[in-house]
Protein backbone atom coordinates (compact mmCIF):
# COMPACT_ATOMS: atom_id res chain seq x y z
CA UNK A 1 0.00 0.00 0.00
CA UNK A 2 1.01 3.36 -1.13
CA UNK A 3 2.53 5.43 2.70
CA UNK A 4 2.23 8.74 0.81
CA UNK A 5 -0.45 10.38 -1.69
CA UNK A 6 -0.59 14.04 -3.00
CA UNK A 7 -4.05 15.70 -3.41
CA UNK A 8 -4.29 17.42 -6.66
CA UNK A 9 -7.33 19.17 -5.59
CA UNK A 10 -9.00 21.63 -3.56
CA UNK A 11 -12.39 21.91 -1.33
CA UNK A 12 -14.52 19.88 0.11
CA UNK A 13 -13.36 16.80 -2.19
CA UNK A 14 -9.23 17.36 -1.36
CA UNK A 15 -10.83 17.03 2.39
CA UNK A 16 -13.07 13.90 1.35
CA UNK A 17 -9.94 12.11 -0.02
CA UNK A 18 -7.87 13.28 2.79
CA UNK A 19 -10.02 11.59 5.49
CA UNK A 20 -10.00 8.05 3.55
CA UNK A 21 -6.01 8.54 3.33
CA UNK A 22 -6.10 8.86 7.05
CA UNK A 23 -7.96 6.18 8.00
CA UNK A 24 -6.05 4.02 5.79
CA UNK A 25 -2.88 4.95 7.19
CA UNK A 26 -1.69 7.24 4.62
CA UNK A 27 -0.14 10.35 4.96
CA UNK A 28 -1.06 13.34 2.45
CA UNK A 29 0.20 16.01 0.42
CA UNK A 30 -1.77 19.10 -0.28
CA UNK A 31 -1.03 21.32 -3.17
CA UNK A 32 -2.81 25.28 -3.04
CA UNK A 33 -2.65 28.43 -4.93
CA UNK A 34 -2.07 31.32 -3.21
CA UNK A 35 -5.56 31.75 -2.67
CA UNK A 36 -5.94 28.93 -0.50
CA UNK A 37 -2.85 29.01 1.59
CA UNK A 38 -5.55 29.33 4.40
CA UNK A 39 -7.95 26.52 3.39
CA UNK A 40 -8.76 23.81 5.27
CA UNK A 41 -7.36 21.10 2.84
CA UNK A 42 -4.51 22.62 3.53
CA UNK A 43 -4.49 23.03 7.09
CA UNK A 44 -5.54 19.29 7.82
CA UNK A 45 -2.91 17.57 5.11
CA UNK A 46 0.51 16.33 6.72
CA UNK A 47 2.54 18.35 4.28
CA UNK A 48 1.09 21.10 1.91
CA UNK A 49 3.24 22.99 -1.04
CA UNK A 50 2.23 25.97 -2.86
CA UNK A 51 1.60 25.47 -6.72
CA UNK A 52 0.82 28.71 -8.05
CA UNK A 53 -1.53 31.94 -8.04
CA UNK A 54 -5.07 31.73 -7.98
CA UNK A 55 -6.22 31.60 -11.35
CA UNK A 56 -6.44 27.84 -11.92
CA UNK A 57 -5.02 27.56 -15.01
CA UNK A 58 -1.69 28.50 -13.24
CA UNK A 59 -1.90 26.43 -10.25
CA UNK A 60 -4.34 23.27 -10.05
CA UNK A 61 -4.04 22.95 -13.71
CA UNK A 62 -0.31 23.29 -13.29
CA UNK A 63 0.67 19.82 -14.61
CA UNK A 64 4.35 20.47 -13.70
CA UNK A 65 4.28 22.23 -10.38
CA UNK A 66 2.08 19.12 -9.52
CA UNK A 67 4.86 16.56 -10.83
CA UNK A 68 7.17 18.92 -8.94
CA UNK A 69 5.71 18.62 -5.88
CA UNK A 70 4.89 14.91 -5.64
CA UNK A 71 8.63 14.31 -6.33
CA UNK A 72 9.90 16.61 -4.16
CA UNK A 73 7.40 15.32 -1.24
CA UNK A 74 8.19 11.45 -2.08
CA UNK A 75 4.52 10.81 -2.91
CA UNK A 76 3.98 7.91 -4.59
CA UNK A 77 0.13 8.13 -6.03
CA UNK A 78 -2.11 11.25 -6.96
CA UNK A 79 -5.49 11.32 -6.29
CA UNK A 80 -7.18 14.18 -9.24
CA UNK A 81 -10.69 14.34 -7.20
CA UNK A 82 -13.17 15.31 -9.63
CA UNK A 83 -12.84 18.55 -12.04
CA UNK A 84 -9.48 19.81 -12.92
CA UNK A 85 -6.90 17.40 -14.15
CA UNK A 86 -9.20 14.20 -13.69
CA UNK A 87 -10.53 13.64 -16.86
CA UNK A 88 -7.17 14.99 -18.57
CA UNK A 89 -5.57 11.49 -20.16
CA UNK A 90 -2.24 13.21 -21.10
CA UNK A 91 -2.13 13.96 -16.85
CA UNK A 92 -2.49 10.41 -16.08
CA UNK A 93 0.18 9.38 -18.36
CA UNK A 94 2.43 12.28 -16.94
CA UNK A 95 1.88 11.12 -13.43
CA UNK A 96 2.34 7.45 -14.86
CA UNK A 97 5.75 8.40 -16.65
CA UNK A 98 7.61 9.80 -13.75
CA UNK A 99 6.99 6.41 -11.84
CA UNK A 100 3.86 7.51 -10.05
CA UNK A 101 0.48 5.68 -9.65
CA UNK A 102 -2.91 7.71 -10.74
CA UNK A 103 -5.72 6.84 -8.93
CA UNK A 104 -8.03 6.50 -11.73
CA UNK A 105 -8.64 4.16 -14.83
CA UNK A 106 -6.13 3.77 -17.54
CA UNK A 107 -5.34 7.08 -19.47
CA UNK A 108 -6.60 5.03 -22.75
CA UNK A 109 -9.92 4.66 -21.36
CA UNK A 110 -10.14 8.58 -19.80
CA UNK A 111 -9.41 9.50 -23.70
CA UNK A 112 -11.90 7.03 -25.23
CA UNK A 113 -14.36 8.28 -22.58
CA UNK A 114 -13.49 11.98 -22.41
CA UNK A 115 -14.98 12.06 -26.66
CA UNK A 116 -18.26 11.01 -26.43
CA UNK A 117 -18.41 10.04 -29.80
CA UNK A 118 -16.27 7.25 -29.15
CA UNK A 119 -17.98 6.51 -25.73
CA UNK A 120 -20.92 6.07 -27.58
CA UNK A 121 -19.34 3.42 -30.03
CA UNK A 122 -17.87 1.42 -27.73
CA UNK A 123 -21.37 1.41 -25.30
CA UNK A 124 -23.23 0.41 -28.43
CA UNK A 125 -20.40 -2.28 -29.07
CA UNK A 126 -21.02 -3.40 -26.03
CA UNK A 127 -24.56 -3.65 -25.96
CA UNK A 128 -25.30 -0.64 -23.75
CA UNK A 129 -28.27 0.55 -24.86
CA UNK A 130 -28.00 4.57 -26.21
CA UNK A 131 -30.42 7.59 -26.69
CA UNK A 132 -30.82 7.52 -30.61
CA UNK A 133 -29.36 9.54 -32.95
CA UNK A 134 -26.32 9.97 -35.39
CA UNK A 135 -23.48 7.17 -34.75
CA UNK A 136 -20.83 9.11 -35.25
CA UNK A 137 -19.67 13.54 -35.68
CA UNK A 138 -21.83 15.16 -37.75
CA UNK A 139 -19.92 16.75 -41.17
CA UNK A 140 -22.78 19.27 -42.42
CA UNK A 141 -25.37 20.95 -41.51
CA UNK A 142 -27.29 18.65 -44.28
CA UNK A 143 -26.32 15.90 -42.56
CA UNK A 144 -28.17 17.01 -39.51
CA UNK A 145 -31.06 18.18 -41.11
CA UNK A 146 -31.80 14.43 -42.29
CA UNK A 147 -30.64 12.57 -38.75
CA UNK A 148 -33.00 14.82 -37.74
CA UNK A 149 -35.88 14.43 -39.89
CA UNK A 150 -35.01 10.37 -39.83
CA UNK A 151 -35.52 10.20 -35.92
CA UNK A 152 -37.66 13.13 -35.90
CA UNK A 153 -37.73 16.96 -34.09
CA UNK A 154 -36.57 18.07 -31.25
CA UNK A 155 -33.41 17.21 -31.03
CA UNK A 156 -29.80 17.92 -29.26
CA UNK A 157 -26.91 18.86 -30.98
CA UNK A 158 -23.72 17.99 -28.04
CA UNK A 159 -20.52 18.60 -28.08
CA UNK A 160 -17.74 15.65 -28.21
CA UNK A 161 -15.65 17.34 -26.11
CA UNK A 162 -18.40 18.71 -23.66
CA UNK A 163 -18.62 18.70 -19.90
CA UNK A 164 -20.72 20.87 -17.82
CA UNK A 165 -23.65 20.90 -19.75
CA UNK A 166 -21.69 23.34 -22.06
CA UNK A 167 -21.76 23.09 -26.35
CA UNK A 168 -25.28 21.50 -26.12
CA UNK A 169 -28.32 23.40 -28.02
CA UNK A 170 -31.66 22.13 -28.49
CA UNK A 171 -33.72 22.17 -32.10
CA UNK A 172 -37.52 21.72 -31.70
CA UNK A 173 -38.08 21.76 -35.04
CA UNK A 174 -36.02 22.40 -38.56
CA UNK A 175 -36.39 25.88 -38.55
CA UNK A 176 -34.12 25.60 -35.19
CA UNK A 177 -31.17 23.36 -36.62
CA UNK A 178 -29.20 25.46 -38.40
CA UNK A 179 -28.88 28.17 -35.18
CA UNK A 180 -28.10 25.20 -33.40
CA UNK A 181 -25.45 23.66 -35.57
CA UNK A 182 -23.99 26.59 -35.18
CA UNK A 183 -23.87 27.98 -31.56
CA UNK A 184 -23.14 24.00 -30.52
CA UNK A 185 -20.16 23.81 -32.67
CA UNK A 186 -19.05 27.75 -31.79
CA UNK A 187 -19.47 26.99 -27.82
CA UNK A 188 -17.38 23.88 -27.75
CA UNK A 189 -14.49 25.01 -30.01
CA UNK A 190 -14.38 28.46 -27.40
CA UNK A 191 -14.73 26.25 -24.30
CA UNK A 192 -13.18 22.61 -25.78
CA UNK A 193 -10.52 23.93 -28.76
CA UNK A 194 -12.62 21.34 -30.69
CA UNK A 195 -16.09 22.06 -32.85
CA UNK A 196 -16.70 17.95 -33.16
CA UNK A 197 -20.69 18.08 -32.78
CA UNK A 198 -23.12 15.00 -32.79
CA UNK A 199 -26.53 14.90 -32.55
CA UNK A 200 -29.21 13.25 -30.38
CA UNK A 201 -32.68 12.81 -30.14
CA UNK A 202 -33.92 15.16 -27.44
CA UNK A 203 -35.87 13.35 -24.84
CA UNK A 204 -39.15 15.67 -23.57
CA UNK A 205 -39.36 13.88 -19.89
CA UNK A 206 -36.55 11.93 -19.06
CA UNK A 207 -34.60 11.18 -15.75
CA UNK A 208 -31.05 11.48 -15.60
CA UNK A 209 -30.11 7.93 -13.77
CA UNK A 210 -26.55 6.82 -13.05
CA UNK A 211 -25.42 4.09 -11.75
CA UNK A 212 -21.77 3.44 -9.87
CA UNK A 213 -19.56 0.98 -11.04
CA UNK A 214 -15.71 -0.17 -9.75
CA UNK A 215 -13.04 -2.55 -11.29
CA UNK A 216 -9.63 -3.78 -9.85
CA UNK A 217 -7.03 -5.20 -12.06
CA UNK A 218 -7.88 -8.81 -11.49
CA UNK A 219 -11.12 -8.63 -13.92
CA UNK A 220 -13.80 -7.64 -11.18
CA UNK A 221 -16.02 -5.57 -12.25
CA UNK A 222 -19.02 -4.58 -9.51
CA UNK A 223 -21.43 -1.67 -9.70
CA UNK A 224 -22.68 0.06 -6.56
CA UNK A 225 -26.47 0.66 -8.19
CA UNK A 226 -27.85 3.78 -9.24
CA UNK A 227 -27.88 7.28 -8.06
CA UNK A 228 -31.24 9.95 -9.44
CA UNK A 229 -29.92 13.33 -10.61
CA UNK A 230 -32.52 14.44 -12.73
CA UNK A 231 -32.49 17.87 -10.06
CA UNK A 232 -30.52 19.68 -12.68
CA UNK A 233 -30.58 23.26 -13.33
CA UNK A 234 -28.85 23.91 -16.66
CA UNK A 235 -28.04 20.72 -16.55
CA UNK A 236 -26.15 21.37 -13.70
CA UNK A 237 -26.85 18.51 -10.45
CA UNK A 238 -28.48 20.18 -7.88
CA UNK A 239 -29.82 17.32 -5.47
CA UNK A 240 -28.98 13.54 -5.37
CA UNK A 241 -30.73 10.76 -4.17
CA UNK A 242 -29.93 6.74 -4.11
CA UNK A 243 -31.73 4.77 -5.37
CA UNK A 244 -33.80 6.45 -7.64
CA UNK A 245 -37.77 6.79 -6.88
CA UNK A 246 -38.32 5.37 -10.19
CA UNK A 247 -36.33 2.43 -10.09
CA UNK A 248 -37.13 -1.29 -8.82
CA UNK A 249 -34.56 -3.75 -7.77
CA UNK A 250 -34.85 -5.95 -11.36
CA UNK A 251 -34.73 -2.55 -13.71
CA UNK A 252 -31.63 -1.55 -11.40
CA UNK A 253 -29.86 -5.75 -11.49
CA UNK A 254 -30.38 -5.56 -15.33
CA UNK A 255 -28.69 -2.37 -16.29
CA UNK A 256 -26.12 -3.60 -13.28
CA UNK A 257 -25.33 -7.15 -15.34
CA UNK A 258 -25.30 -5.17 -18.72
CA UNK A 259 -22.74 -2.82 -17.93
CA UNK A 260 -20.54 -4.37 -15.58
CA UNK A 261 -20.07 -7.14 -18.15
CA UNK A 262 -19.15 -4.64 -20.89
CA UNK A 263 -16.84 -3.27 -18.46
CA UNK A 264 -15.06 -6.26 -18.01
CA UNK A 265 -14.62 -6.79 -21.93
CA UNK A 266 -13.27 -3.49 -21.76
CA UNK A 267 -10.86 -4.56 -18.75
CA UNK A 268 -11.73 -1.21 -17.42
CA UNK A 269 -10.02 0.02 -13.77
CA UNK A 270 -10.91 2.25 -11.10
CA UNK A 271 -14.24 4.17 -10.04
CA UNK A 272 -16.90 4.75 -13.24
CA UNK A 273 -20.12 6.26 -13.46
CA UNK A 274 -22.38 5.58 -16.62
CA UNK A 275 -24.86 7.81 -16.96
CA UNK A 276 -28.62 7.49 -18.35
CA UNK A 277 -31.54 9.29 -18.97
CA UNK A 278 -34.42 6.81 -18.29
CA UNK A 279 -38.04 7.44 -19.90
CA UNK A 280 -40.97 5.18 -20.58
CA UNK A 281 -39.03 2.29 -18.50
CA UNK A 282 -35.95 2.38 -20.66
CA UNK A 283 -32.04 3.71 -20.30
CA UNK A 284 -30.58 5.02 -22.78
CA UNK A 285 -26.70 5.92 -22.18
CA UNK A 286 -25.09 9.73 -22.55
CA UNK A 287 -21.78 10.03 -21.32
CA UNK A 288 -19.35 7.95 -18.95
CA UNK A 289 -17.08 9.91 -16.35
CA UNK A 290 -13.87 8.38 -15.16
CA UNK A 291 -13.48 9.62 -12.19
CA UNK A 292 -15.47 10.26 -8.64
CA UNK A 293 -18.24 11.98 -9.09
CA UNK A 294 -19.58 15.06 -6.83
CA UNK A 295 -22.77 12.96 -5.76
CA UNK A 296 -20.46 9.83 -4.78
CA UNK A 297 -21.53 10.02 -0.93
CA UNK A 298 -25.65 8.55 -1.35
CA UNK A 299 -23.71 5.45 -2.75
CA UNK A 300 -21.75 5.37 0.16
CA UNK A 301 -24.39 5.70 2.77
CA UNK A 302 -26.71 3.42 1.14
CA UNK A 303 -23.70 0.76 0.64
CA UNK A 304 -22.27 1.45 3.54
CA UNK A 305 -18.83 1.74 1.61
CA UNK A 306 -16.14 4.25 0.91
CA UNK A 307 -15.58 4.85 -2.60
CA UNK A 308 -12.14 7.11 -2.21
CA UNK A 309 -10.51 4.05 -0.26
CA UNK A 310 -11.87 1.62 -2.90
CA UNK A 311 -10.10 3.64 -5.50
CA UNK A 312 -6.91 3.65 -3.33
CA UNK A 313 -7.11 0.16 -2.72
CA UNK A 314 -7.51 -0.46 -6.59
CA UNK A 315 -5.07 1.50 -7.79
CA UNK A 316 -2.56 -0.05 -5.46
CA UNK A 317 -3.20 -3.80 -7.20
CA UNK A 318 -5.18 -5.18 -4.48
CA UNK A 319 -8.33 -7.22 -5.71
CA UNK A 320 -11.44 -5.75 -4.30
CA UNK A 321 -12.31 -9.12 -2.39
CA UNK A 322 -15.86 -9.04 -2.89
CA UNK A 323 -18.70 -9.62 -5.41
CA UNK A 324 -21.75 -8.28 -6.65
CA UNK A 325 -23.57 -10.80 -4.18
CA UNK A 326 -22.10 -9.16 -1.62
CA UNK A 327 -23.58 -5.76 -2.04
CA UNK A 328 -26.13 -4.69 -0.20
CA UNK A 329 -28.50 -1.69 -0.33
CA UNK A 330 -29.56 -0.33 2.66
CA UNK A 331 -32.35 2.57 3.18
CA UNK A 332 -32.43 5.89 1.53
CA UNK A 333 -29.62 8.42 0.93
CA UNK A 334 -30.28 12.62 -0.35
CA UNK A 335 -27.75 15.43 -1.16
CA UNK A 336 -28.05 18.62 -1.57
CA UNK A 337 -25.17 20.61 -3.23
CA UNK A 338 -24.80 23.70 -1.13
CA UNK A 339 -23.33 26.61 -3.17
CA UNK A 340 -22.13 29.90 -2.64
CA UNK A 341 -24.64 31.57 -4.98
CA UNK A 342 -28.12 33.72 -5.00
CA UNK A 343 -30.94 31.42 -4.63
CA UNK A 344 -32.83 33.39 -7.19
CA UNK A 345 -30.54 34.34 -9.40
CA UNK A 346 -27.77 32.01 -9.07
CA UNK A 347 -25.06 34.96 -9.18
CA UNK A 348 -21.55 33.86 -7.44
CA UNK A 349 -21.35 34.97 -4.08
CA UNK A 350 -17.89 34.92 -2.82
CA UNK A 351 -16.72 36.47 0.46
CA UNK A 352 -15.82 35.74 4.34
CA UNK A 353 -17.88 33.80 6.05
CA UNK A 354 -18.62 34.69 9.16
CA UNK A 355 -20.76 32.41 10.79
CA UNK A 356 -20.91 28.21 10.21
CA UNK A 357 -22.91 25.25 11.75
CA UNK A 358 -22.64 22.12 10.52
CA UNK A 359 -25.93 20.09 11.30
CA UNK A 360 -24.91 16.55 12.97
CA UNK A 361 -27.69 13.84 14.65
CA UNK A 362 -27.75 10.55 13.60
CA UNK A 363 -27.86 9.78 9.94
CA UNK A 364 -26.46 13.02 8.70
CA UNK A 365 -23.56 13.82 7.11
CA UNK A 366 -21.74 17.19 5.76
CA UNK A 367 -18.74 17.15 3.05
CA UNK A 368 -17.36 21.04 3.19
CA UNK A 369 -14.18 22.79 3.66
CA UNK A 370 -15.87 25.69 5.60
CA UNK A 371 -15.06 27.19 8.60
CA UNK A 372 -16.09 30.77 10.33
CA UNK A 373 -13.97 33.41 9.32
CA UNK A 374 -12.60 31.34 6.28
CA UNK A 375 -13.49 33.60 3.18
CA UNK A 376 -14.64 31.62 -0.03
CA UNK A 377 -12.34 32.80 -3.16
CA UNK A 378 -14.16 34.30 -6.42
CA UNK A 379 -11.87 31.90 -9.04
CA UNK A 380 -13.58 28.36 -8.29
CA UNK A 381 -16.38 26.49 -8.24
CA UNK A 382 -19.06 27.85 -6.04
CA UNK A 383 -19.79 24.54 -4.77
CA UNK A 384 -19.04 24.80 -0.42
CA UNK A 385 -20.61 21.98 0.79
CA UNK A 386 -22.88 18.87 0.66
CA UNK A 387 -25.06 17.82 3.12
CA UNK A 388 -26.20 14.07 2.93
CA UNK A 389 -29.07 12.31 5.00
CA UNK A 390 -29.53 8.31 5.17
CA UNK A 391 -32.63 7.08 6.64
CA UNK A 392 -34.20 3.24 6.30
CA UNK A 393 -36.57 4.87 3.57
CA UNK A 394 -37.35 7.83 1.37
CA UNK A 395 -39.77 9.45 3.27
CA UNK A 396 -37.60 9.45 6.80
CA UNK A 397 -34.84 10.76 4.47
CA UNK A 398 -36.83 13.88 3.07
CA UNK A 399 -37.93 14.66 7.22
CA UNK A 400 -34.47 14.02 8.44
CA UNK A 401 -33.21 16.49 5.44
CA UNK A 402 -35.70 18.71 6.12
CA UNK A 403 -34.91 19.15 9.99
CA UNK A 404 -30.75 18.98 9.33
CA UNK A 405 -31.54 22.07 6.35
CA UNK A 406 -33.28 23.70 9.29
CA UNK A 407 -30.30 23.34 11.66
CA UNK A 408 -27.80 24.53 9.05
CA UNK A 409 -26.13 28.06 9.12
CA UNK A 410 -23.21 29.39 6.55
CA UNK A 411 -23.67 33.29 7.64
CA UNK A 412 -21.73 36.47 5.53
CA UNK A 413 -22.48 35.00 2.02
CA UNK A 414 -25.44 33.75 0.01
CA UNK A 415 -26.22 30.13 -0.27
CA UNK A 416 -28.38 27.83 -2.04
CA UNK A 417 -29.73 27.01 0.98
CA UNK A 418 -33.29 28.46 0.97
CA UNK A 419 -33.75 26.95 -2.23
CA UNK A 420 -33.20 23.21 -0.68
CA UNK A 421 -35.84 24.23 1.89
CA UNK A 422 -38.12 25.03 -0.54
CA UNK A 423 -37.49 21.78 -2.69
CA UNK A 424 -37.99 19.40 0.26
CA UNK A 425 -41.72 20.66 1.21
CA UNK A 426 -42.95 20.49 -2.14
CA UNK A 427 -44.90 17.83 -2.51
CA UNK A 428 -43.66 16.90 -6.13
CA UNK A 429 -40.56 16.16 -5.25
CA UNK A 430 -42.41 14.38 -2.22
CA UNK A 431 -44.07 11.56 -4.06
CA UNK A 432 -40.62 11.42 -6.29
CA UNK A 433 -42.30 12.55 -9.31
CA UNK A 434 -39.94 14.79 -11.34
CA UNK A 435 -38.00 14.56 -14.79
CA UNK A 436 -35.17 16.43 -15.55
CA UNK A 437 -36.87 19.01 -15.97
CA UNK A 438 -38.95 19.73 -13.28
CA UNK A 439 -36.22 21.92 -11.06
CA UNK A 440 -36.21 24.86 -13.99
CA UNK A 441 -40.16 25.05 -13.55
CA UNK A 442 -39.96 24.88 -9.65
CA UNK A 443 -36.93 27.97 -9.87
CA UNK A 444 -39.70 29.60 -11.98
CA UNK A 445 -43.11 29.23 -9.79
CA UNK A 446 -41.17 29.69 -6.22
CA UNK A 447 -41.61 33.83 -6.30
CA UNK A 448 -39.19 34.66 -3.56
CA UNK A 449 -37.06 33.21 -1.34
P1 LIG B 1 -22.32 17.17 -19.78
O1 LIG B 1 -21.15 16.27 -19.99
O2 LIG B 1 -22.13 18.53 -20.34
O3 LIG B 1 -22.80 17.16 -18.37
P2 LIG B 1 -24.37 15.21 -20.56
O4 LIG B 1 -24.36 14.49 -21.85
O5 LIG B 1 -23.96 14.44 -19.36
O6 LIG B 1 -23.49 16.56 -20.70
O7 LIG B 1 -25.81 15.83 -20.31
C1 LIG B 1 -26.07 16.66 -19.21
C2 LIG B 1 -27.57 16.79 -19.00
O8 LIG B 1 -28.19 17.32 -20.19
C3 LIG B 1 -28.29 15.48 -18.75
O9 LIG B 1 -28.25 15.11 -17.39
C4 LIG B 1 -29.69 15.83 -19.20
O10 LIG B 1 -30.34 16.60 -18.22
C5 LIG B 1 -29.45 16.72 -20.41
N1 LIG B 1 -29.43 15.93 -21.66
C6 LIG B 1 -28.34 15.38 -22.26
N2 LIG B 1 -28.69 14.69 -23.38
C7 LIG B 1 -30.03 14.80 -23.51
C8 LIG B 1 -31.01 14.31 -24.45
N3 LIG B 1 -30.65 13.58 -25.51
N4 LIG B 1 -32.32 14.64 -24.25
C9 LIG B 1 -32.68 15.41 -23.18
N5 LIG B 1 -31.82 15.88 -22.27
C10 LIG B 1 -30.51 15.60 -22.41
Amino acid sequence: MFQKILIANRGEIALRIHRACQEMGIRTVAVHSTADATAMHVRLADESVCIGPPAARDSYLNVAAILSAATITGAEAIHPGYGFLSENARFAEMVEAHGLAFIGPTSAHIRMMGDKIAAKAAMRSLGVPLVPGSDGALNTLEEARAIAAEIKYPVLIKAAAGGGGRGMKVALDESEIEEAWRVARTESKAAFGDDSVYLEKYLDRPRHIELQVMADTHGNVVHFGERDCSLQRRHQKLLEEAGSPALNATERDALGATVTAGLRKLGYRGAGTLEFLYQDEQFAFIEMNTRLQVEHPVTEMICGIDLVKEQIRVAAGLPLGYGQGDIRFTGHAIECRITAEDPETFAPSPGKVTQYHAPGGLGVRVDSALYAGYTVPPHYDSLVAKLIVHAPNRAEAIGRLRRALSEMVVAGIKTTLPLHQRIVEDPEFQAGDYTIHWLERFVARVPEL
